[in-house]
């Protein structure tokens, strides 16, 4: 059976949210019903909804929601009606990346999760008679009611505050998971960390949590660098004010042995390779619009320094989810430190407070 979803829909990059009451149609034999609680809103959010990532609009966007499960298609087995669950994406389950548990590079990761369809082209939204684009990353969690991917949902235990475990589903795992899964820093080592939003912040622990000696973060807002050194970043450096290159090369007399890159700036890019003391890695994590190069300076990268990508921190997002809730739970990462809640109703604000002035570090948004 339909049910009734209130969904906020970016309709184009000068206008507000529109909010929506839509029809929902009911799941499909591998989809779930979950009724949002509430979901972080991230940068990918904000920049499909400016178009500087141009996917089709309108759309339904939202890709760090948490949830109850309320009704279950007739194949899925590993949940059910009841279950608390943090949603990440769909995958298609037998590719090669899927077959190693890295569901972030599956083969068909595009097509599932950004073109606002499902592979067969349609969806679970209906307004006025006409489909909507939603399934934005296997979820669309901007809405109170959300037909979704059951592979990309993991079931959390439910004495865990469901309100702020969505950013686990992207944030978290990007940030935690590039530093544990893709660089794998050894204890005593050195990392620099460029740009503290959740992301970067998330790197922070990860660092911390793997024994990294020195931990930079660079950023322009003193307040990220002050919650980064609350996190257990060594030292701290405002772009804004200090060289950015020099100062690292200072503090690790060399060069730091890892960097991460979450802004997606190419002038960052550059100085996020050119402070590494050779042997040594960059995993690009921030997002460019189509298009943009960063002219690296090939005598840097032929000297034994190198960048690859990394995307949802290369996880097995199911189980590294869990991992997360649990050291949360013990402690170990206290990203509620740097989390604010918002209503649904108050979307615009909670973007222009983030994305806006940089502000706010992590949004939520519950839903009732
Ligand atoms: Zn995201
Ligand atoms: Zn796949």
């Amino acid at each position: 059976m339909s049910v009734t979803t209130l969904a906020a829909v970016a309709v184009s990059p000068d206008k507000p949210f529109e909010f929506r009451e839509m029809e929902l149609l009911p799941p499909r034999a591998d989809e779930i019903r979950v009724k949002i609680a509430a979901t972080g809103i991230c940068h990918t959010d904000v920049a499909v909804k400016e178009q500087a990532f141009a996917l089709p609009l309108p759309m339904v966007l939202g890709h760090e929601g948490a949830g109850v499960v309320e009704e279950v298609g007739d194949s899925v087995t590993h949940l059910k009606v009841g279950d608390h669950v943090v949603l990440f994406g769909d995958s298609c389950g037998h590719c090669k990346s899927c077959n190693k548990g890295v569901m972030s590079y599956c083969d068909e990761f595009a097509p599932r999760n950004l073109t606002g369809e499902r592979m067969d082209g349609s969806t679970s939204l209906v307004w006025k008679g006409e489909p909507v684009r939603g399934r934005f990353v296997g979820q669309s969690s901007f809405a109170t009611q959300s037909v979704a991917s059951s592979r990309g949902a993991v079931k959390i235990p439910n004495d865990l505050p469901l309100e702020l475990m969505g950013p686990l589903g992207c944030g978290l795992t990007t940030g935690m998971g590039t530093v544990m899964n893709a660089l794998k820093p050894p204890p005593g080592s050195s990392i620099a960390v460029f740009g503290v939003g959740t992301v970067g912040l998330a790197a922070v622990i990860g660092a911390k949590f793997s024994g990294c000696a020195t931990i930079i973060a660079i950023d322009v807002h003193p307040h990220r660098l002050e919650m980064a050194e609350a996190l257990g970043a060594t030292h701290v450096i405002n772009a804004k004010k200090e060289p950015v290159v020099e100062t690292i090369e200072t503090i690790t007399g060399g060069g730091a042995d890892y960097s991460i890159e979450c802004t997606g700036v190419p002038e960052v890019v550059l100085q996020a390779v050119n402070c590494l003391v050779p042997p040594g890695w960059c995993a690009q994590v921030g997002v460019t619009p189509s298009g943009i190069t960063a002219p690296i300076e090939m005598d840097k990268i032929v000297y034994g320094r190198g960048i690859r990508g990394v995307v949802m921190g290369e996880a097995n997002v199911s189980n590294f989810i869990l991992y997360l809730a649990e050291l949360y739970r013990s402690g170990r990462l206290p990203f509620d430190q740097f989390v604010k809640f918002y209503d649904f109703r108050d979307i615009d604000q909670a973007v222009h407070d983030s994305a806006g002035t940089g502000e706010v570090i992590k949004p939520i948004l519950r839903m009732s």
